[in-house]
């Protein structure tokens, strides 16, 4: 993987420096030599993460990153703060700023590599997942102090640790709506956290017994919680473990013994990060759902059916595998709206859609074509089959009237028509729409000839 570094120190031989390591990792590197040439290069370039000094002349490090987190254009981009003092007040101020990570001066090429590289990655992801929402909503970019709306969310944060590397006092710094779990047994860990949500996961990475590594990776491996962040508590010093544990995926990390804001802070900021991809996720689900789905039925719609049947259509032929399609529409569907009423009509649609769902099977793919029209594609069928399913269907609805609830219940019979199509391999000039025409034509002649029955195509 590579990346877009900005490096920003008012001196230049540091700039060259880091450009030079990041480069010989095949990092794209450009440098900037203030903290307003910082923000000029951030807005124009859009890198995927700036490293920036603390002390330099004119607007310091902790100023620009403020103006970075505060503008919706920069916002995003993750801000790794390089200080010279190994002070934990520098990196508090920092991530008050909303700094997202530190690196201590002189600069350690795998703590470096580690955080350039976990960084990037998951800006990767939330610009991916922003993009996809740009398309659909207007979300998308969360400025600093609307981040810090997150913190109002109801937030678990689960401790693993046996060695009581963390007391209580340290906990006190955080938000009300934080609920901590201390457990002290991995297995039991893994247990809540099947079960339940949690927003954050701070593991002491010396614990008694067993292998914290390993248990970072079943929980980066576990589909609940594949993307929460995960803190990695490690003992000063031990670079090693945790160069390891970022590469496993391990967010961010606290160096033990722990101070207690600095852990506060980098909690609050894995949180917010938390629940910020959570609403990016959701607002994607559902701007795609509405995308695909018909609103009244919650049937697929026919956007969905006519991209399915393109794809289904190309498997089917490669394989030479019948694919057979069904068309069906309300008869005199009209009379129960001129009769009852539209909302009796859209409760009859309802109900249909149900009924439909319950006659296919699995593979089958019930969507809403039109008003009163569905249709069924059914890979894998042959006519006869087809037919069977279809009849089964006519016979369902014809039989069994449609019971409509609210102030006045009524019972309506109603029937259907039904047009069938398959594929026909031997003719070179089968298309998809083709197939569409002919189930539809055998439609018409279903209603031509009587209505409340199945034609299939000539
Ligand atoms: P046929 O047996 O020939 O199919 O007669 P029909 O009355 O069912 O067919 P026609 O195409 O003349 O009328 C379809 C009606 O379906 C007209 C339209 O108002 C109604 N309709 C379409 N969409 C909806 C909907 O979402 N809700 C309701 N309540 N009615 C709808
Ligand atoms: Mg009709
Ligand atoms: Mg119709």
């Amino acid at each position: 993987m590579t990346a877009r570094v900005l490096v920003v120190d008012d001196l230049i031989p540091n700039v060259k420096l880091l450009e030079a390591k990041l480069r010989a990792e095949y990092f794209e590197v450009s440098g900037a030599f203030s903290g307003l040439e910082a923000i000029e290069k951030a807005e124009s370039e859009q890198p995927d993460i700036i490293l920036l000094d603390v002390m330099m002349p004119g607007i310091d490090g902790f100023e620009t990153c403020r103006r970075l987190k505060a503008s919706s254009r920069t916002c995003h981009i993750p801000v790794v703060m390089v200080t010279a003092l190994d002070q934990a007040e520098d990196r508090i101020a920092g991530l008050e700023a909303g700094a997202d990570d530190f690196l201590t001066k002189p600069v350690e090429d795998v703590a470096l590599f580690a955080r350039v590289r976990n960084l990037s990655r998951l800006k990767i992801l939330t610009d991916d997942l922003r993009q996809r929402n740009a398309q659909g909503a207007e979300l998308g970019i969360l400025t600093n102090s609307q981040l810090a709306e997150f913190d109002d969310l109801d937030s678990t944060i689960l401790f693993i640790d046996n060695l009581n590397a963390v007391d209580s006092p340290i906990l006190d710094g955080l938000p009300e709506k934080y609920k901590v779990i201390v457990e002290t047994d991995p297995i039991s860990a893994l247990q809540i956290l099947r079960s339940d949500t949690v927003d954050l996961i701070v593991i002491n990475m010396a614990l008694e017994d067993h292998d914290p590594l390993r248990l970072c990776s079943t929980i980066r491996s576990l589909e609940q919680t594949r993307h929460t962040p995960l803190l990695a508590l490690v003992r000063q010093g031990d670079t090693r473990k945790l160069v390891r544990a970022l590469d496993i995926g391990v967010n961010d990390y606290l160096m033990r013994p722990v101070n207690k804001e600095e852990m506060a802070a980098r909690i609050r900021t894995q949180v917010r990060r938390n629940h910020y991809i959570a609403s990016l996720r959701n607002s994607f689900h559902a701007s795609l759902e509405m995308a695909i789905t018909d609103e009244l039925t919650g049937l697929y719609n026919r956007r969905y059916f006519s991209n399915h049947l393109a794809s289904l259509f190309e498997r089917s032929q490669k394989q030479e595998l019948s694919l057979s399609t069904l068309i069906l529409d309300i008869d005199h569907f009209k009379k129960i709206n001129d009769t009852y009423g539209h909302d009796v009509g859209d409760a009859v649609l309802v109900e249909l859609a149900t009924r439909l769902e319950r006659n296919v099977r699995g593979i089958d793919l019930a969507c809403r074509y039109g008003g009163e029209e569905f249709v069924i594609l059914m890979p894998e069928t042959d006519m006869a089959y087809a037919r069977m399913i279809a009849e089964r269907l006519r016979e369902d609805i014809a039989s069994r009237p449609i019971e409509i609830k609210g102030d006045k219940p009524q019972s309506l019979d109603i029937t259907v028509s039904i047009g069938l199509a398959t594929t026909d391999w031997s003719d070179g000039n089968e298309s998809p729409q083709r197939l569409v025409k002919r189930a539809d034509d055998a439609l018409y002649r279903a209603k031509e000839t009587g209505r409340n029955k199945v034609e299939e195509a000539a």
